[in-house]
């Protein structure tokens, strides 16, 4: 059984990050399919290769010399080079780089750069076998990842290989040009490969212990998650908790390959895992995690009878999918109904509230803007009486207005709509109820 192993930019920013990303992966030998970022912050206030890689791409198109624009990225490469002793040269890839930068290759192949250049390091350093992900990461003509081609395609290229470097973040179009996923998308990388050679687990290193309970510039020094599931991880990750790209658990998700979430820079510890089914036993918390999300306006329609009227949902629903408006939450009564939008999505409809009355042909609408939502998520709610009534009183001792009460039937989460300025104060308050009165 192999294990996929993942580095982020900052376990890979320097040289000492190198001898530690080393270590690890020496230290267990199921340790065999490596994916590295490009070299992210070295120091608050660094800039990570990939910036860098944008901008000088970006300085090539206003006319500037490509070569000369490069240099600090060589330089970093080099120094990475020169420190861990090695003897390559990256001289050839950086002429044939700016070169391309000067024939306009495009953003993304400009950014895939960093990766592609680290793999090679790395790759060297560990006296792994280098793939480029150009040669097993698939896009269709339409932009979207090509999941049945890739996996069938890297499957049999890692097959012939004991170990390996595969660069993260890219991948190739059906005309072979470069495209990249959405920023942080290594981890979508790490979970392709993982999936591919059928991984017992995916590993993905960092600079942190793991997902927080909470997030820590909200909460001081939260607990950190031991064991969450893909569909916990789901409710928290959608509503902004960050550390894994968000698309990156599902190829791995279906497999049935757990992720672990581990520490570069404290790799004795265990990190959270991710887990498609919860472990047997009691939780030690009923509350797995709380994240949130500002920015929200809710428009509320009441009609007389709306109980019986036929199709007035729908109505509403088909004109939101027609103006292309995304809901979050549709929390309704017998004659009302909410709708819960992204403030930017209804900004960017101005009609809207016009138009649902025409469909709708309502007694009363109003709309309220600056409103956060925060989701308490757990699978120990389900066997737990009384969560829903902590929440809410850790809420009324703080005097925080709860404007929206939703709970998914899974009874997984429960999500709450606040005022926006009531969302730290909110945030802590069902931390502390939950966390440390346990
Ligand atoms: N290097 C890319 C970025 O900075 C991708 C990644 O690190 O996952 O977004």
């Amino acid at each position: 059984m192999a294990k996929v192993v993942k580095f982020g930019g900052s376990s890979l920013a320097d040289a000492n990050q190198f001898r530690k990303v080393a270590d690890i992966i020496r230290s267990d030998k199921e340790r065999r399919y490596v994916v590295p970022s490009a070299p992210g912050k070295r120091f608050s206030g660094d800039t990570k290769v990939t910036d860098m890689l944008y901008k000088c791409y970006d300085e090539v198109c206003g006319g500037a010399n490509a070569v000369a624009s490069f240099l600090p990225i060589a330089d970093r490469y080099n120094g990475i080079i020169s420190d861990l002793g090695l003897t390559i040269s990256l001289d050839r890839e950086f002429e044939e780089i700016t070169d391309n930068f000067t024939k306009r290759a495009g953003r993304d192949y400009a950014a895939s750069r960093g990766e592609y250049l680290n793999g090679i390091i790395l790759a060297n350093y560990l006296g792994f076998p280098f793939i480029d992900a150009a040669k097993g990461i698939f896009f269709k003509a339409n932009g979207e990842f090509d999941a049945d081609l890739t996996d069938a395609t890297l499957a049999a290229i890692l097959e012939g290989y004991g170990r390996a470097v595969i660069p993260g973040f890219y991948g190739a179009n059906p005309d072979g040009s470069i495209r990249t996923f959405s920023r942080g998308g290594s981890d979508f990388t790490g979970s392709v490969v993982a999936k591919a050679i059928g991984a017992e687990l995916y590993e993905n290193w960092t600079d942190v212990p793991g997902f927080a309970v909470a997030d820590p510039r909200i909460v001081k020094d939260p607990k950190f998650i031991d064991v969450i599931t893909y569909r916990e991880l789901r409710e928290l990750s959608y509503m902004g908790a960050g550390v894994l790209h968000q698309d990156a658990i599902f190829p791995v998700r279906n497999a049935r390959i757990p992720i672990n979430i581990r520490n570069t820079n404290d790799p004795s510890a265990k990190g959270t895992m991710i887990v498609h089914d919860a472990p047997k036993g009691k939780n030690e918390h009923i509350i797995t995690g709380i994240a949130g999300k500002k920015n929200f306006s809710a428009v509320a329609i009441e009609k007389d009878e709306m109980n019986g009227e036929i199709g007035f949902l729908r109505r509403i629903l088909t004109l939101m999918d027609v103006e292309k408006i995304n809901f979050e939450h549709i929390p309704t009564g017998i004659d009302t109904m909410t709708l819960i939008i992204d403030s930017d999505d209804l900004k960017a409809h101005p009609n809207f509230v016009e138009r649902v009355k025409e469909v709708s042909c309502p007694n009363h609408i109003e709309v309220e803007h600056d409103l956060a939502l925060i989701a308490v998520v757990g699978r120990g709610m389900k066997a737990t009486k009384g969560t829903a009534t902590r929440i809410f009183a850790a809420l009324s001792h703080a005097n925080i207005n709860i404007k929206m009460i939703d709970q998914g039937s899974s009874e997984l989460n429960i999500i709450i709509g606040i005022n926006e300025d009531d969302f730290d104060e909110a945030i802590r308050v069902i931390y502390n109820m939950f966390m440390l009165q346990e």
